[in-house]
């Protein structure tokens, strides 16, 4: 009994707070009595963590949630026209961003078909370029070479006999003013040349030395080729060629080299072609009839024409035959050094054959030591008509001729020169030039233009070289 009274006492004397804490547990033990227990914590239980209290800490905090749950939903009842606006604005965006979306689909669809466009224009341009560049330049009218026998049908003859010559010569204008010795031809050609030039800009250019089916005013010359150097001393000056119309047993490959050095000048050497004539192998040497002089010999039509020695005849030489077909003197011309070229060498007469026939080159004393162009029949050697330029002869180192325009070379000795006058028989008319040529061996003593080759033949110190050529268009006259 004690005990229990104890327990009793202490328990009214604890403080108010362990009393709050206090619980009593009362119940039936098994022996049937009834049992009454306390259960208070200690001072030194309350400092250790409660399992009442968190637990009621999590509710409030569960309630807590549930209570803001219920008032959201609870406002968000009052608040429910607010929404829908959000909606209809959201809603507005959409069909807003939508439209916009097809817009730009639309777009997009028309660029597709403008791509589509462009691409089947672009192969329609392809397909017409192809087309373009595979089909055949059209024959210029320009580009055919005038058929030289017209010359000697008399189609083209001048007025004129050919022993009066002299009084039809024309004078050119002076050099001097070079506003009226323009060729109105060529200064009304030049934009149509510019402009085909620019319309075959894909297209590559052919190289007009190698492929020239026409005349044209020379443009430019090459740079020179060597085919062959002499043996000996005679080699130093001599004349070779090629005949543009050769005639049997002679092919047209058949080159032709005559050395020219001394007074004994008469031996002629065949080559077979142009690698035998850079070996040095001749298949035939003929003799010829009458000595020779200067380096002015020409072939045409299986004939070599020359300018006998100390004398203004021509001879027309017969390689066929071997013999002498005709000869005639060349009117007034000076011969034997009377107006030889620049270098000398008796070079005072200049036979020469271009797309127009033979013609010859030199001065009389009439023309004063100027340059005098003569036409002659290839078959009489009659003069045609004449042209007196005033070019003085001796202060130019040779000449040619190319589609009827006699063409001068400033000098023979410096390496790199110039052709610096062109005389146009057409329109009797001449003009200073200043085309660059070079004389790679620095003694250029023979010039000639080959129509077989359609190259300038030359003897340069010894030396047998061909320079390439370059013409514009033929005159549309
Ligand atoms: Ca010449």
């Amino acid at each position: 009994m004690w005990p229990l009274l104890l327990v009793c006492v202490c328990g009214l004397l604890l403080p108010a707070d362990a009393q709050d804490r206090a619980s009593l547990w009362r119940g039936n033990d098994r022996g049937g009595r009834c049992q009454y227990t306390f259960t208070v914590p200690s001072p030194v239980e309350s400092s250790c963590p409660q399992t009442a209290g968190p637990e009621v800490e999590g509710l409030k905090a569960r309630l807590g949630l549930l209570e803001a749950l219920v008032s959201r939903l609870t406002a968000g009842d009052t608040g429910g026209p607010r929404t829908a606006g959000a909606e209809s604005g959201l809603q507005e965006a959409l069909n807003r961003v939508v439209g916009e979306r097809n817009l730009l689909q639309g777009e997009k669809e028309r660029l597709e078909r403008e791509l589509g466009g462009l691409q089947r224009r672009m192969e329609e341009m392809r397909r017409e370029t192809e087309k373009l560049r595979n089909r055949p330049c059209p024959p210029h009218t320009s580009m055919v070479p005038p058929s030289p026998s017209l010359q000697d049908r008399g189609l083209m003859r001048p007025a004129g006999g050919s022993s009066q010559m002299s009084h039809l010569m024309t004078r050119p204008n002076r050099q001097g003013d070079s506003s009226s010795l323009r060729d109105p031809g060529w200064e009304y050609r030049a934009p149509g040349f510019q402009e085909l030039k620019a319309e075959v800009t894909e297209v590559p250019a052919p190289d007009v030395s190698e492929d020239n089916t026409g005349c044209g005013e020379l443009l430019s010359v090459a740079e020179p080729v060597t085919h062959r150097k002499a043996d000996n001393i005679a080699g130093k000056y001599g004349v070779w060629m090629q005949d543009p119309e050769a005639v049997s047993p002679y092919g047209p490959d058949m080159v032709w080299r005559i050395d020219t050095i001394g007074t004994e000048v008469r031996q002629m050497f065949g080559y077979e072609d142009m690698e035998q004539l850079s070996k040095g192998f001749p298949s035939k040497v003929l003799l010829l009839p009458e000595l020779m002089e200067s380096t002015g010999a020409t072939l045409y039509r299986g004939c070599l024409y020359y300018q006998r020695r100390r004398s203004r005849t021509i001879i027309r030489y017969d390689l066929a035959s071997e013999s002498i077909a005709a000869r005639r003197e060349l009117p007034h011309a000076g011969f034997h050094g009377q107006y030889p070229y620049s270098w000398g060498g008796y070079t005072d007469i200049d036979l020469s054959v271009d797309e127009q026939g033979l013609w010859a080159v030199y001065s009389t004393s009439k023309a004063k030591g100027a340059i005098v162009i003569s036409k002659l029949d290839p078959n009489t050697l009659e003069v045609k008509r004449s042209w007196e330029t005033n070019i003085r002869k001796n202060s130019v180192a040779n000449s040619f001729m190319i589609c009827g325009r006699l063409y001068t070379v400033s000098s023979y000795a410096a390496p790199n020169t110039f052709i610096n006058h062109m005389y146009d028989t057409a329109s009797s008319q001449g003009k200073a030039v200043a085309i660059p040529f070079k004389n790679k061996y620095r003694y250029n003593c023979m010039i000639d233009y080959s129509l077989a080759q359609r190259k300038l033949f030359a003897w340069d110190n010894f030396h047998i070289v061909s320079y390439d050529l370059r013409l514009g268009r033929q005159r549309a006259d």
